[in-house]
């Protein structure tokens, strides 16, 4: 996941850039022309990218040393660009020239559309705007601070999580699905506060709420996203309520109780966006005398798409103070592109650097020739896709034959219990997504209603999990992404939607293989050649529908997913 990036609340505290381009002073009263644009874009490159280089650079720092100096020094850099997006005038300007129609060249065009977006989310009245970014730090901290009890003790998310997936104790299982919720009534004032305060910055640039403004200034549409999830829905119901059955058998049989005692607690995480480990599978064996790193490399250069240079840059290894976690980081949109990993020899491992690597060569193998601008991907949920598509190949039995050298015996072993595990996985957190998507947009929509009781109605039409009798506590304000990463969520959905698409499209269409072929890839130069020209290459000169369409023939649906994951039948 790791690529992340907040889209419309930004922390600028204040002023705005004392001093104003001429140009954009004299252009915002009279008629632009196109050389306008183009001038205002030149200066406005010339003024960020050397700052976005540094920035990154000092990110990059951070996150490999831990020192707080320096996170402070990243933050910093941060600020300064994202200050350039709050001029009012250069947005007047934008805002001019884009409702005056006079663009038509398209690469100029979306130029105008990209520099648009990114002010928009910007023109909040700085006092606002200070109390969003100070509201949300609060509670965030509150969230960082906070421990949850059982019996009178303190326990750590990691305590709690590792109760829920191994305690056989009922009781002890309550009392941490219950401590894990004990956050929710201790921000939920704030975070409603805070939910209001982001609707009315964006009623301030002429939205409904937040929500709306979000998905906007990030290329989304509602009612387009709707219909997906819905469509998602739909077609999930059934096997979805099927599965949970199963589940929910083997889970009250383990605990010697009835199927419809099963509670939250029940579940193997407090959320129930992870899949309860239910079937034996265990890949990790067949990593541990492998390199991750020189398997990843190798099947990389085996596409067509080497990998060397990324990782002589990146840092892969643990060490003290470093972040844990891993990401792929684009320096300067001029080949300078590294991953930060912590890599063992396990699956999980090989399954990061396999995702990371793949943000990686979409980076990397943007056209030099593209604007500065729009060489980036095309959003950043077709970056998650494409990193999505190869991390999911750890666990694919025809990968794993042609790079660990398996035998067809082996191979054919494993068939089944990764086809299981990955239906089981990827239909739970679709489930669970959906939740978070329609609550989100319910809570922006009107903030005033009994949200605690929403929550729960929601959790039952998506997830089939049974409320606990009469609960009325903001449980859903426990979720610490409504506060720190909002109206970001369904982009992992997005993601999975799409790596699926991308990947029938380079079975039939690409490799002219049936749909239902088993294929590893490796070797497989054509996908390569295929995702650079159509995906990597254009960069963000179409929107993300645009490029779909371009890429695969077809609008972006939920139809390949699910014939990946949760049936297997031909997709027309
Ligand atoms: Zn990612």
């Amino acid at each position: 996941m790791k690529y992340f990036l907040m889209v419309v609340i930004i922390p600028v505290v204040g002023v705005w850039l004392a001093g104003c381009r001429c140009m954009t002073k004299a252009q915002s009263h009279h008629q632009v022309s196109l050389p306008g644009l183009q001038n205002f874009i030149d200066a406005h490159v010339t003024k960020v990218k050397p700052l976005a280089k540094k920035a990154a650079l000092a990110s990059w720092k951070a996150a490999s040393s831990g020192e707080p100096n320096d996170y402070k020094k990243a933050g910093e850099m941060q600020f300064r660009i994202r200050k350039i997006y709050t001029d009012p005038e250069d947005f007047v300007f934008l805002k001019q020239l884009k409702q005056s129609g006079q663009i038509s060249e398209p690469v100029l065009a979306r130029q105008l559309d990209v520099l648009y977006n990114a002010y928009l989310g910007n023109q909040i009245d700085p006092e606002l705007l200070k109390r969003i970014v100070d509201l949300s730090t609060d509670i965030e901290k509150n969230f960082s601070t906070f421990r949850g009890t059982i019996d009178g003790e303190k326990v750590t998310t990691n305590q709690i999580k590792d109760i829920l997936r191994k305690e056989s104790d009922l009781a002890r299982r309550k009392k941490a699905w219950l401590a894990s919720k004990q956050v929710g009534p201790v921000v939920a004032s704030d975070l409603i506060h805070l939910i209001k305060l982001r609707n009315r910055a964006a009623r301030q640039v002429g939205f409904e709420n937040f929500h709306t403004l979000a998905l906007t200034t990030g290329e989304q549409d509602v009612k387009e996203l709707d219909r997906i999830f819905e469509k998602l829905y739909q077609l999930t119901n059934e096997p979805f309520a099927e599965l949970k059955l199963q589940m929910d058998e083997i889970l009250a049989d383990k605990y010697s109780i009835e199927v419809q005692q099963l509670r939250p607690w029940h579940y193997h995480d407090p959320f129930f966006q992870e899949a309860p480990q239910i079937y034996e599978v265990d890949l990790d064996r067949f990593y541990e005398d492998e390199n991750v790193k020189e398997v990843a490399a190798r099947f990389y250069r085996s596409i067509g798409m080497p990998v060397e240079d990324v990782l002589r840059r990146s840092d892969l290894y643990e060490r003290e103070g470093k972040n844990p976690h891993a990401f792929c980081t684009d320096i300067d949109k001029e080949g300078d592109v590294r991953i930060l990993c912590n890599l063992k020899n396990d699956e999980k491992w090989m399954e990061t650097i396999l995702h990371e690597l793949g943000h990686a060569i979409y980076d990397k193998y943007h056209d030099p020739d593209v604007p500065y601008l729009l060489r980036e991907p095309a959003h950043i949920f077709t970056t998650e896709a494409i990193a999505m598509f190869f991390g999911r190949l750890s666990r694919n039995p025809a990968w794993m034959k042609q790079m660990l050298g398996f035998s067809q015996q082996q191979k054919q072993r494993l068939e089944e219990p990764c086809r299981k595990y990955n239906r089981l996985q990827q239909l739970i957190f679709a489930r669970w997504a959906m939740v978070m998507y329609d609550f989100e947009k319910q809570l922006y929509a009107n903030p005033e209603q009994d949200l605690n009781d929403l929550w729960w109605d929601i959790v039952d039409k998506y997830q089939l999990v049974t409320r606990p009798q009469g609960r009325d506590k903001p449980d859903w304000a426990a979720k610490i992404h409504f506060t720190i990463a909002p109206c970001y969520y369904h982009n992992y959905v997005l993601g999975e939607l799409l790596a699926s698409q991308l990947k029938h499209y380079m079975i039939c269409d690409v490799l002219n293989l049936p749909f239902n072929a088993d294929v590893g890839f490796v070797g497989r130069t054509e996908i390569g050649e295929y995702l650079k020209k159509n995906v990597f290459e254009p960069g963000d000169i179409y929107p993300w529908n645009e490029m779909i369409r371009r890429a695969t023939g077809n609008e972006l649906t939920p139809e390949y997913f699910v014939a990946e994951f949760v049936q297997a039948s031909r997709v027309k």
